[in-house]
């Protein structure tokens, strides 16, 4: 700026009352029509320099972690050309400013420089040639946060009104500085949070889809795989450990991961204990022993520290490649990992071509079943019970077939699994139950002679508490006796909740229904639950006669649970008889009654009819 100009300019500074609102006005104005904090400041130093004549301002900040002092912000008179300044040592800087605390505003002019940190301090301006330096610390409670330095290449002696005008823009200067600054970190941790789980510190599902595109397009041509891992039954850990304890788990896995499998940094968390990695492999064999390896470590290191003994993880694993759908690949990788069966030694499964048929048929199966029902596709099938004693049928179990067509008929274990997911099981089950109190009128019109009839009961009936008001209705309209009606309630139902599933047993005891236990023995702590239950018939599981000839422990757990049994009033029944070996076996230990191929298969109602007319007339 050259002098003329400079004076004329001088010559209408406005007065210091006048300058200080004019500059927060401005400073209103302008951070009210600008979103961006940064813009209004720029717009700001500009201001104060112009008005005040300067040739330049420039804001220096200090980023404590990286104890740096930035250049943040700059400004220069219109024709004026400065180097930037930015060779402040952050000790000199800060321990200078602190000298000087009670200076409003450091005339570097007017301030003794033969002093050492004042001379060092100086040297970070390099040699730009400025006559007068006026810097003003930035604080913020009790604390420095940078400086504001005003500089011209002429000196001039500045009156206390400048020195007033000058404060007054460093106040307004911090106040939108500091503001910035918090904004900036509150969006630095947003950022965080959406791509880092506060938990682990692992990246989040959405940063983990946006590693896995940019390591797949920079390798295109290799072979990598999702690895979908979750913690089996973790809710017992909660349960028996406390949540703290168990989140411990969860942010030493979030290490192991860190530790085994980040070398090319695509892990993630997805939710609660449910873990991604992208691994390369070539061998699927290889990748599943690596993967089984690293749980089966995890697993030892927790044993080791005694948290937990059962901390067993499970592993899905789907192939992806470059310009394939990540979000499809994790979907896939997860349908494998929910394959794994309960007590399965594997913990590791493929996303292969048998997942994709049964996806396939799964979702043809849920868009014909609601027409399926109507359409009466669902159809009763009777398996006789026979009375080991007497040899004749004592009873039968419904059970359903899906007749597709006259040559199609599905059983029951291909959509009967998808029904107790999608919940359609509850609508099915009424049905069958309704056939069979149908069949009993028919037989009863037929002067049949009646035989109960058992059905099976789904596990999500028990979180209806409407259940047995509705198995109520039903046999009240058709006039029904309850004792014609057994409800099979399979054992595993005991362990997901026991007092939900011991009050129905004893209500639907109360009412005059039958009871029995179906499966029992399937691998649970049955004998432990046998005194709690109370129960007409225990039907043993057909896995204890899966071989035509028992082996001896067979046989003694068999006769054990027999006399248990007896001495506890209930009456049992063996399913999956198949040979005249077992059937003389059980009779030879007083079982009760008996269900197999040995007997029958399962048939259609008509023909269940022919079959008891015969054995009937047998007799
Ligand atoms: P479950 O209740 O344990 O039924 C016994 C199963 O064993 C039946 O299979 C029956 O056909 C089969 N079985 C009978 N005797 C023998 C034998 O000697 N050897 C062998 N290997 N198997 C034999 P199914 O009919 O395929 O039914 C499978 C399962 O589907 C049933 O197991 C039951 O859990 C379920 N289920 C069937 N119908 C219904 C229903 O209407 N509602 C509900 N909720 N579940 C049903
Ligand atoms: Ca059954
Ligand atoms: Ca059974």
């Amino acid at each position: 700026m050259n002098n003329k100009i400079r004076a004329i300019v001088e010559n209408s500074r406005i007065s210091v009352k006048s300058y200080s609102t004019e500059i927060t006005d401005y400073a209103f104005e302008t951070i009210c029509n600008k979103n961006n904090v940064d813009d209004a400041i720029q717009l700001l130093i500009g201001q104060a320099g112009d008005t005040l004549c300067f040739d330049a301002v420039d804001v220096y900040e200090f980023f404590g972690e990286r104890r740096k002092v930035i250049h943040t912000f700059s400004w220069e008179a219109p024709g004026v050309r400065m180097l930037q300044a930015s060779n402040f040592d952050y000790t000199v800087t800060k321990s200078f400013l602190e000298i000087h605390k009670e200076d409003k505003i450091i005339s570097l002019l007017e301030i003794n420089n033969s002093n050492h940190l004042h001379r060092a301090f100086l040297h970070g301006y390099g040699s730009n040639g400025q006559e007068q330096i006026l810097i003003s610390a930035i604080w913020e409670d009790g604390d420095i946060k940078g400086f504001v330095s005003f500089s011209r290449m002429d000196a001039i002696k500045l009156t206390a009104e400048d020195k007033r005008n000058i404060n007054t823009t460093v106040n307004v200067l911090a106040t939108y500085l500091l503001k910035l600054r918090v904004v900036e970190t509150v969006r630095q941790k947003l950022e965080f949070i959406k791509n880092y789980d506060l938990l682990t510190k692992l990246p989040t599902v959405h940063k983990f889809k946006k590693d896995v595109k940019t390591l797949l397009c920079k390798h295109p041509n290799k072979k990598y795989a999702i690895i979908y891992l979750d913690f089996k039954n973790f809710k017992y850990i909660n349960e028996s450990i406390g949540e703290d304890a168990a989140d411990g788990i969860l942010v030493d896995f979030g290490r192991n991961l860190k530790e085994h499998y980040s070398m090319l940094n695509c892990i993630g968390r997805i939710e609660s204990d449910r873990f991604v990695a992208l691994l390369p492999f070539t061998k699927e064999e290889e990748l599943i022993r690596q993967v089984q390896k690293n749980n089966e470590y995890f697993r030892f290191q927790m044993k080791k520290k005694s948290i937990v003994n059962n901390v067993f993880l499970c592993a899905g694993i789907c192939p992806i490649q470059f310009g394939e759908d990540i979000n499809v690949a994790i979907d896939n990788a997860n349908l494998a990992r929910k394959r794994i069966g309960e007590g399965q030694q594997v913990q590791c499964k493929f996303f292969d071509q048998e997942i994709k048929n049964r996806i396939h048929r799964e979702i043809e199966i849920e868009d014909s079943m609601e027409a399926a029902l109507l359409n009466n596709e669902f159809v009763v099938y009777l398996q006789p019970k026979i009375d080991l004693r007497t040899e004749t049928i004592s009873g039968a179990e419904a059970l359903v077939r899906w007749k597709k067509s006259e040559t199609e008929i599905l059983p029951p274990n291909e959509f009967i699994p998808l029904f107790e997911r999608n919940g359609f099981i509850i609508d099915l089950d009424y049905f069958i139950y309704e056939e069979v109190c149908k069949t009993f009128c028919k037989w009863q019109e037929e002067g049949r002679r009646i035989i109960p009839i058992s059905v099976n009961v789904s596990r999500i009936h028990l979180n209806d508490d409407q259940f047995i008001t509705k198995l109520l209705t039903l046999v009240e309209f058709y006039q029904i006796p309850t004792n014609w009606l057994e409800l099979e309630l399979t054992e595993s139902i005991f362990l997901d909740d026991k007092e939900i599933a011991l009050t129905t047993m004893r209500k639907l005891r109360e009412y005059g229904f039958c009871v029995s236990i179906d499966d029992f023995g399937a691998g649970y702590s049955s004998l432990n639950l046998l005194k709690d239950m109370n129960t007409d018939v225990l039907k043993l599981d057909k896995e204890f006669f899966r071989t035509g000839t028992m082996n001896k422990e067979d046989k003694i757990i068999v006769s054990s649970i027999v006399n248990m049994a007896k001495q506890l009033n209930m009456k049992v029944l063996s399913e999956g008889i198949e040979t005249r070996s077992q059937s003389e076996f059980l009779q030879s230990i007083s079982c009760d009654m008996a269900q197999g191929y040995l007997f029958s298969k399962p048939v259609p109602i008509n023909k269940f009819e022919s079959l008891l007319e015969q054995k009937d007339n047998n007799k």
